[in-house]
């Protein structure tokens, strides 16, 4: 049996946009064999003029024509809210250099080498009308149609057009360069907030977002804006995140002098993912402006949120990155490189202000036996538990790290060694008190621990472990289950 012929997309209607009669006529052919209909225009103001009574798919257009090139008809399109979802192909002679810099940079949705990649105009142009975001848009009449246009007209709008490109520009870089100085995510988000304030107000605007130590809210707004707007305004924020209850927002009054004056008086408010593609939507904008602000600034909001969303999955990234650097990924403790970085840290501390320190080796007794009875899944799940036990049983301000495979290192700040003898002791019933899951009831799991005392300025962290151990092989060969020093 022969497989069903593949469907035939729907007939599109294209505007083809060339000055040279011959490539147009080319044109013209190929895409009217694929059953698509045809709109022609010899430069970009003539196909401007077919847009204001013509609503094509898309528009296959050449770069270098006279009075309006196929750069400046692609910047005025995309320029514009009516026409900025029509899909526009532009077909670049041969040769790199700016020709193609600038097919990439004016907004065109591709672009094709005439000679080389025309054989693929046909099968691009149906794939770009194909698009959710060109589906999207109804029918709109361009701006520059809806205006008696001439040539000021024209050249009004590619200079506007010229100018959004450059703001835009301007503003990703700003947001861009908040990370080259900042690594904090509420610091980043309060960059953001600054460089966008002025825009929204007299209104407000909010970001929240989810990031990996938790909620972050923050937001400024116009002295007109009360506490009720601010509070939708952060409901948006928590629908868009799916999250059950508004996040706490830190509100700042913008601190303009002039802004105190004027009132919101037909105030739209929107809320915008700042999502990158392949990522998680972790954080929104809630942003409440006068509607015309709104509608003006739409386009820069939205690559606002954009470069955000960037930014926020790049810290993101650094901060697991650094999780995944400093800690053991069993137990979830700090990893030996890291507690003893953090320890040689602390007895500078210790220098400088002459206080006592005191450390702890710990080491689960016969635990190759556990491995032997139960496997080493069990004993996996064995040194994890015991190692939440020993967090447990420990202070807020000491340490714990897991330095070897059963072997853990503790320090205590400001504990002389009788102090962390007390503690280690504790350790030691907290650990064996309670049956081990995995394990059976009669069996339990003892620690033997080895302490050491910082001695003084000469005293250095590899120093202090080499003495701990030496206490641990101690506690080892008297029987185990026990502390000494
Ligand atoms: P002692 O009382 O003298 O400390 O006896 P022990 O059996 O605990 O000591 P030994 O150092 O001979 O054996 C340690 C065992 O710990 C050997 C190894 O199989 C086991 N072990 C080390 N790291 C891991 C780990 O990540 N997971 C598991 N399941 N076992 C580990
Ligand atoms: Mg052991
Ligand atoms: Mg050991």
């Amino acid at each position: 049996m022969n497989a069903p012929p593949a469907p035939r997309p729907r007939p599109l209607q294209v505007l083809l946009v060339d000055d040279n009669p011959i490539q147009l006529s080319l044109l013209r052919h190929l895409f009217q064999r694929h059953g698509h209909l045809t709109l022609e225009a010899r430069n970009g103001a003539e196909a401007l003029l077919v847009l204001a009574t013509e609503f094509p798919d898309v528009v296959v257009s050449d770069c270098v024509m006279p009075l309006l090139d196929g750069y400046q008809l692609c910047r005025l399109l995309k320029d514009d809210r009516a026409t900025r979802h029509l899909p526009v192909l532009l077909l670049t002679a041969q040769g790199g250099g700016l020709a193609r810099f600038w097919a990439k940079t004016c907004g065109a949705d591709r672009f094709l080498v005439k000679g080389r990649d025309l054989d693929h105009v046909v099968e691009v142009a149906e794939a770009l009308a194909q698009q959710p975001a060109s589906l999207r848009r109804g029918h709109q009449v361009p701006r520059l149609a809806q205006e008696n246009f001439g040539v000021d007209a024209i050249q009004r709008q590619l200079a506007q057009a010229l100018e959004q490109r450059l703001i835009e520009t301007a503003m990703r870089d700003s947001i861009g360069r908040l990370y080259t100085v900042e690594h904090d995510t509420a610091k980043l988000i309060q960059g953001f907030i600054e460089i966008l304030q002025e825009l929204v107000l007299p209104g407000a605007m909010a970001v929240g977002y989810l990031g990996e130590e938790g909620v972050w809210c923050s937001g400024v707004h116009g002295l007109s804006v009360g506490p009720q707007d601010r509070a939708a305004l952060t409901e948006g924020l928590a629908k868009h995140l799916a999250m059950e209850d508004p996040p706490e927002c830190h509100w700042r009054p913008a601190s303009d002098p002039e802004e105190r004056r004027r009132g919101l008086r037909d105030p739209v408010s929107l809320v915008l993912a700042t999502a990158t593609p392949g990522y998680p939507v972790a954080g929104a904008v809630g942003i409440l402006a006068e509607r015309r602000a709104a509608e003006e600034y739409e386009r820069l909001f939205e690559i606002a949120a954009e470069e955000l969303g960037r930014l926020l999955s790049l810290e993101d990234s650094r901060l697991r990155l650094y999780h995944q650097a400093i800690r053991d990924p069993l137990t979830g403790l700090y990893n030996r490189r890291h507690i003893l970085d953090m320890l040689t840290v602390e007895l500078d501390q210790c220098g400088r202000f002459g206080q006592p320190l005191s450390i702890m080796v710990v080491d689960l007794d016969h635990f190759k036996s556990v491995n032997d009875r139960f496997g080493h899944a069990t004993g996996d799940q064995v040194l994890s538990v015991v190692a939440q036990r020993m967090a447990f049983g420990l202070r807020k301000v000491d340490q714990l790290g897991r330095i070897g495979g059963e072997e853990f290192l503790a320090y205590c700040p400001q504990t002389e060694l009788e102090g962390a003898r007390a503690l280690a002791e504790r350790l030691r019933e907290v650990v064996s008190a309670e049956t081990i899951p995995g394990l059976p009831d009669s069996s339990r799991v003892t620690l033997s621990i080895g302490l050491a005392s910082w001695s003084g300025t000469e005293d250095t962290a590899e120093g202090m472990l080499a003495r701990a151990d030496q206490s641990l092989y101690k506690a080892k060969a008297a029987g185990r289950n026990r502390v000494e020093a």
